[in-house]
C-alpha cells in the first residue's frame, strides 16, 4: 500500500477498472468505474450479516453482478476500495470491530483481495464518505481542506486536510458525535450523557418527536419530524430549531478547529435538503451578526449538502481503490 500518495493525485496505475464497495449493515453498494473514473455500473444489494464467510460470499456475489453488468471480467480489476461501518486497520486490511456486520478482528481486505485478485483498501465508512464528498466538492471548485459531517442514526465527521484523509492516531479523527454538548442531556450509546449524537442524530430527533409531538403510538422518524415542521407543526418546529442549534455548533467546531474551506453534510437525516439546511444556516447567520470573527469564518457558502443522487460512500471507496487511501506520514 502506498502511504505517501494523496487524494489529489490523478490515477497513476495504467490498469483497467476500479471497484468501490460500501458495505452497510443492511445494504452493500458496489460501483465499477474505468481508469478515467467514468461509471460503468452501480448496484446495491442486501448485506449478509450472519457470519464473516457468508458476508464475504454475499459481497463477492454483489461484485460479480456489478462486473457482469459492466461486461468486465474480474481479471481487469486493479483496485478495490471498501467502506466499513466500524473500526478498521487500513494498513493490515483488518476490520477490528464492525458490530452491524458481525465482524471482529477479521481480515476482510485479504479475503476480498484473494477472491477478486486485486489489492483491497479498507477504511471506516464515514472517513471514506469524506473522501467521496471531497471528490465531489473539488469538482465544483478547487479546495484542499474539507470536513464531512454525517448525520444519520449517529453523528460522525471525516476530515480531508491538505488533500489527504486525516485519520488521527487511532483512525478516530472526526468522532465528534461523542462530544458532550448538554451534560444534563439524554444518555448516549457511548455511556456519556448529552453527546451531539444523543441530542441531534436521526435517532434523537425521532425520539424527541415520539415524546413531544403528541401523536399517540404512531412511529415517528426524523424525516417525519422535518416534514411536520415544514407544515407548521409547532412541536416539530421546536425540535428542528433545537437540533439545528446543535448542528450549527458541530459545524462551527469543525470550521474553527480545522479551518476547512467546506463542511459538507450527508447522511440519511439530510434527505429533506433545504428544509434540513436552512434552519442551520439561520443559526450560523445569527453568529455572524454577533462577531467579525464569525462573519469571516462562518459564511453560508462554506456549508453544503451532498446532492441526493451522489453516493459519497462508493465514490470515496473508489478513491481508496486508486491506492491513495490514507494520510501521508511526515
Ligand atoms: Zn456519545
Amino acid at each position: 500500500m502506498n502511504l505517501t500518495s494523496n487524494v489529489d493525485q490523478s490515477l497513476q496505475a495504467s490498469g483497467k477498472v476500479l471497484l468501490g464497495l460500501d458495505i452497510g449493515g443492511t445494504k452493500t453498494a458496489a460501483l465499477v468505474v474505468d481508469e478515467r473514473l467514468n461509471q460503468l455500473s452501480a448496484i446495491s444489494r442486501p448485506t449478509e450479516t450472519g457470519n464473516p464467510e457468508g458476508l464475504v460470499a454475499g459481497v463477492i456475489a454483489t461484485v460479480r453482478e456489478a462486473l457482469k453488468n459492466a461486461q468486465i471480467p474480474a481479471s481487469e480489476l486493479i483496485g478495490i476500495g471498501v467502506a466499513v461501518p466500524g473500526l478498521v486497520d487500513p494498513h493490515r486490511g483488518v476490520v477490528e470491530l464492525a458490530v452491524n456486520l458481525n465482524l471482529e478482528s477479521y481480515p476482510l481486505g485479504r479475503a476480498l483481495a484473494v477472491e477478486l485478485g486485486a489489492p483491497a483498501y479498507l477504511e471506516n465508512d464515514v472517513r471514506t464518505a469524506a473522501m467521496g464528498a471531497y471528490q465531489f466538492a473539488r469538482q465544483e471548485e478547487p479546495l484542499r481542506h474539507l470536513a464531512y459531517l454525517s448525520i444519520g442514526t449517529g453523528i460522525a465527521a471525516g476530515l480531508v486536510l491538505s488533500g489527504q484523509l486525516y485519520r488521527g492516531a487511532n483512525g478516530m479523527a472526526g468522532e465528534i458525535g461523542h462530544i458532550v454538548v448538554e451534560p444534563q442531556g439524554p444518555m448516549c450509546g457511548c455511556g456519556m450523557a448529552g453527546c451531539f449524537e444523543a441530542v441531534a442524530s436521526g435517532t434523537a430527533i425521532a425520539r424527541m418527536g415520539q415524546k413531544q409531538m403528541d401523536l399517540g403510538g404512531q412511529l415517528i422518524t426524523a424525516e417525519f419530524v422535518y416534514k411536520a415542521a415544514s407544515q407548521g407543526h409547532e412541536a416539530a418546529k421546536a425540535i428542528i430549531q433545537q437540533v439545528s442549534v446543535y448542528l450549527s455548533q458541530a459545524i462551527q467546531l469543525l470550521i474553527m478547529a480545522y479551518d476547512v474551506e467546506k463542511v459538507v453534510l450527508g447522511g440519511g437525516v439530510t434527505k429533506p435538503g433545504p428544509a434540513f439546511l436552512e434552519p442551520i444556516l439561520g443559526q450560523l447567520s445569527l453568529l455572524r451578526a454577533q462577531s467579525a470573527l464569525a462573519e469571516a469564518m462562518l459564511p453560508a457558502t462554506k456549508v453544503t449538502i451532498l446532492p441526493a443522487g451522489y453516493n459519497a460512500g462508493v465514490w470515496g471507496a473508489i478513491m481508496l481503490a486508486t491506492g491513495t487511501p490514507v494520510y501521508a506520514p511526515a
